[in-house]
């Protein structure tokens, strides 16, 4: 039987508040050089703990596994998951259950994120390889991992359909006068659920892993394969390497982007998306005029990572 639950009351008790996330014109020389105006939309200040893009994206499938009467979340991750410490911390609040499976062998992935993870009630079963790259196929809530765990199943990254619904909601508070929006990209959903959002304004994507083969198709899948309202495309230039992988210049440039903004950011998501911008505009790819909103997707957890 469905019940009725009142999402914003979730909201409420989780203190996830909208208002602080606003849209930050920052400073830089070398936007002044180059005539380039970049906002930053701070949706990484929605919540201290529930980063950015992971409560957009988990806010409707929390509130339609609530709905159904489930009280138990299931998910996957890596070690230093955004998504999972999200969906570990949402679950303390509001009272449900939640298992994450993670990648690897307890002994070798004892990080901070799983330590809060686990401090926050979140059960950790550890998976092979082989085993975890089968549970990224499934990406419905009713898929096989349900019925092995005995829950709502959320597949990585908080990546389903559902999830567009809540990043559409941000589409919407985006302001663009005649500009362009940029994100960073790791499954491909926050940039799906902004194609699928209000608005016609042209979007970007930075892939921060090498995504080449399946992250434009993974986006039309999450689409539906409709034709979008807006003009998008992907980049696959500044990966670095791979995911969560750094290199001297993007630890570098991180670092001064702190220094000349104030806007804490991490080598993994928005790092990148920062560094490829400046790169992209230092280059003369993005024209002098350009008015550039960049998401801060949140994850600043992340940066425990960094040594
Ligand atoms: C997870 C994450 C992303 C990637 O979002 P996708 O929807 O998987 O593309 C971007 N930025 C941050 C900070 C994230 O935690």
């Amino acid at each position: 039987m469905q019940s009725v639950i009142n999402l914003q009351e979730l909201e409420t008790t989780l203190g996830i508040n909208y208002a602080a996330s606003i849209q930050q014109p920052i400073e830089h020389p070398l936007l002044e050089q180059h005539d380039v105006a970049i906002e930053v939309k701070r949706d990484d200040l929605l919540h201290p703990v529930v980063s950015g893009n992971k409560w957009r994206k988990l806010k409707y499938c929390i509130h339609d596994a609530l709905c159904a009467g489930h009280e138990h979340i299931v998910s996957m991750g890596g070690a230093w998951s955004n998504h999972l410490h999200a969906l570990a911390y949402a679950g303390k609040a509001l009272g449900i259950k939640t298992t994450g499976l993670i990648r690897g062998e307890e002994q070798q992935v004892n990080t901070p994120t799983l330590q809060d993870c686990q401090d926050w009630g979140m059960q950790l079963q550890f998976v092979e390889r082989t085993t975890f790259r089968q549970l990224r196929e499934y990406r419905h809530h009713a898929d096989p991992p349900a019925q092995t765990y005995n829950g709502y199943w959320l597949p990585e990254g908080g990546a389903s359909t559902l999830a567009l619904k809540g990043i559409s909601e941000l589409a919407r508070e985006i302001d663009t006068s005649s500009g362009q929006v940029f994100v960073a990209c790791g499954t491909g959903t926050t940039l799906a659920g902004l194609i699928a959002g209000a608005g016609t304004y042209p979007l970007t994507g930075i892939a921060v892993l090498r995504a080449e083969s399946f992250m434009q198709k993974d986006i039309n899948t999450l689409l539906g394969n409709q034709p979008a309202n807006h003009s998008w495309s992907l980049n696959f230039d500044y990966h670095c390497g791979g995911y969560a992988r750094s290199n001297a210049a993007l630890d570098e440039f991180v670092h001064d982007f702190e220094l000349q903004t104030a806007i804490p950011v991490e080598p993994v998501y928005t790092g990148k998306l920062f560094y490829a911008l400046f790169s992209l505009i230092e280059q003369g790819s993005i024209a002098s005029g350009s008015r550039i909103v960049a998401l801060h997707s949140g994850g600043l957890q992340g940066k425990r990572n960094a040594v």
